[in-house]
């Protein structure tokens, strides 16, 4: 099966070739956005064009911060309504665009704080668009949204189909602007996403070529993102393979890489992509007994070994080693265990793998 209802329209002038499709959403706009980076990446600008020759309204929350809280949720709710909005479109990360969803579905529901993550409430959705600045998530194809609770410093995400984005526009100058650091750590989220849809237990071979090509895509054109940020033909295909990973994920969750990863972020603040590459070359190891033959497909596919894919993954300038407590250690096992992308995992992961896997950060 594959399933991915969002209209994507990817490329050169994204926002102008997909503009047609924004009247048929509604009449007025919540645009959900962070402070900066829909401004800075052009894409602000070219979507309130749009909605202007397009006779449509708007008004901009741009209060959603890095790992978005439930809080900033509610209150982005609470705009829209006042607002009289009737769609939402989210630009910047994954961070606005999953905020923007769950506000989607918390004013068409008239949700609580406590009940974002209860999906049974999710009986209806204003549409959503997608319009990401960064190169990982692949939130513009997927039906989650992650969220965290500053109380209990619990991350997790929710999946639901209402929370697919109607439209998402995808135009690979917009992540001109990012950061070195930024365009590192999300390309290895793409990564995480592609290599988890070839582990999950609900792989299957149809979603393999976008898997392949996309993980040789980060494998090619990051080191030379890396060294030139304005190289818009390798953007463009980092873009493509953050877009694939979302398709990927779409289908079937991700798994243990990103369960260990949560309160990593949560906790001491390692940005998402970060977090999982951190674990990547462990989980691969750890998988590697019930997935072996995926393991060859890919590597022959990709002209590479594991060792080639390690030893390139080694080369690339990102922290390793983090001074994580036994305290949290002790915390963090016990919620990872709990985690919905547990249900995906290749193998039966124990308590003493995961805290194997968290030590060895050390
Ligand atoms: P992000 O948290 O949205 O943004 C990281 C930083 O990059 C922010 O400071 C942001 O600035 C800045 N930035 C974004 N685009 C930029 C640009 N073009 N130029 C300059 N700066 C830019 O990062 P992300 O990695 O894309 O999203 C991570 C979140 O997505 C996590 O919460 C993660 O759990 C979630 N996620 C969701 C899915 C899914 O399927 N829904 C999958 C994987 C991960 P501003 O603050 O100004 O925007
Ligand atoms: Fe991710």
């Amino acid at each position: 099966m594959f399933y991915c209802p969002a209209r994507i329209i990817f490329g050169d002038n994204a926002m102008q070739k997909g503009e047609s499709y924004l009247t048929a959403l509604g009449k007025k706009a919540l645009i959900v956005s962070g402070k900066t980076s829909a401004k800075l990446s052009g894409a602000l600008g070219d979507l309130i064009d749009s909605l202007k020759r397009l006779g449509i309204g708007y008004y901009l929350f741009d209060e959603i911060t890095e790992n978005p809280i439930l809080q900033d949720v509610i209150k982005g709710k609470n705009v829209m309504l006042k607002q009289g909005c009737d769609f939402v479109i989210g630009i910047g990360g994954g961070s606005p665009i999953d905020a923007a969803k769950a506000i989607s579905l918390a004013a068409a529901n008239n949700l609580t704080e406590d009940e974002l993550y209860q999906i049974d409430k999710f009986l209806f959705a204003f549409p959503t668009v997608a319009i990401p600045t960064t190169s990982g998530t692949g939130t513009e194809a997927t039906q989650y949204s992650v969220l965290t609770d500053p109380k209990t410093k619990k991350k997790a995400g929710f999946g639901h189909n209402k929370a697919f984005p109607q439209l998402s526009i995808l135009d690979p100058c917009y992540t001109i602007s990012l950061p070195k650091k930024v365009t590192l750590h999300t390309a290895l989220d793409a990564l995480s996403h592609l290599l988890e849809g070839l582990y999950s237990n609900q792989r299957s071979p149809m979603l393999f070529p976008l898997i392949f090509s996309g993980v040789e895509m980060i494998v090619k054109h990051l080191p030379i993102v890396l060294k030139d940020g304005q190289n818009l033909a390798s953007r463009t295909e980092l873009m493509r393979a953050s877009l694939y990973g979302g398709m990927v994920i779409a289908q079937g969750s991700t798994t243990l890489q990103h369960s260990i990863g949560y309160p990593l972020t949560s906790e001491y603040g390692v940005p998402h992509g970060l977090a999982n590459a951190m674990v990547m070359e462990e989980i691969m190891n750890l998988y590697q007994i019930a997935v072996k033959h995926e393991l060859e497909q890919l590597f022959a596919a990709t002209n590479m070994t594991k060792d080639q894919f390690f030893a390139w993954l080694r080369e690339l300038p990102f922290d390793r080693q983090i001074n994580i407590s036994d305290e949290f250690i002790e915390r963090a096992i016990p919620q990872i265990m709990a985690s919905r992308n547990m249900a995906l995992n290749p193998i039966a992961v124990t308590v003493e793998d995961v805290g194997r896997i968290l030590k060895k950060l050390r």
